[in-house]
């Protein structure tokens, strides 16, 4: 990968490493038991960039270095709630407008740009009318809504952060046992069994 230092390249990193990680602790599971469903497959890249940043906001040393990284961890949150969010409601229209006949790129710059303004609230001087071009999750066309894991892992991955904050007697061996029931279990069923929580209620 890229790589030149700053702290987004990092969190980059950290991220892939977090998907490392995920396939390490199942690589014993039977092959079927190992191909986890999407909705999962950003969690564990989420949970390590917050494990990560948050350790080094703990130990930065100079104040600058503190207030870029609290930038950085900020910034993520507008990236998950708002860039995201605004793929997803592009892709929803998309496959609604799909129903009804093609859509040619004038068209797919619209919906991209309302998609936008909608999403970042109207917040944004500029909008990118040709991210559909040059995002690559639209283009797989065997996952759609491959935007959607993105927001869950970045909620979930935050549930779970806070569960080992609150609960001492949750271990790392309770994490790896959470990422290893992904392909096995639905979300809700390995959130009860693992964290003891329940995704349909709002508290968590
Ligand atoms: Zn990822």
């Amino acid at each position: 990968m890229i790589f030149s230092g700053s702290t987004s390249n990092i969190s980059t990193l950290v991220h892939e490493l977090g998907h490392t990680f995920h396939s390490y602790v199942m690589r014993d599971l039977p092959v079927f038991n190992q191909r986890y469903a999407m909705n999962v497959a950003e969690t564990a890249s989420t949970f390590a960039e917050l494990v990560v940043l948050n350790a080094t906001i703990e130990n930065a040393v100079f104040d600058a270095e503190k207030i870029n990284l609290i930038d950085e961890k900020l910034s993520r949150s507008v990236a998950f709630m708002m860039n995201i969010h605004a793929r997803y409601i592009f892709e929803r229209n998309l496959y609604d407008e799909r129903q009804q006949g093609t859509l040619n790129s004038s068209r797919l710059k619209e919906l991209m740009t309302e998609a936008q303004k909608e999403a970042y609230q109207d917040a944004l001087r500029s909008y990118h009318p040709m991210f559909w071009a040059t995002k690559l999750h639209f283009h797989i066309t065997g996952v759609p809504f491959y935007n959607f894991p993105y927001t869950f892992g970045y909620f979930f991955s935050l549930g779970i952060y806070n569960r080992f904050l609150e609960d001492d007697s949750l271990s790392e061996d309770d994490y790896v046992s959470l990422l290893r029931d992904t392909a096995s279990m639905t979300t809700e069923d390995l959130a009860k069994k693992n964290l003891n929580v329940d995704l349909s209620k709002t508290d968590f």
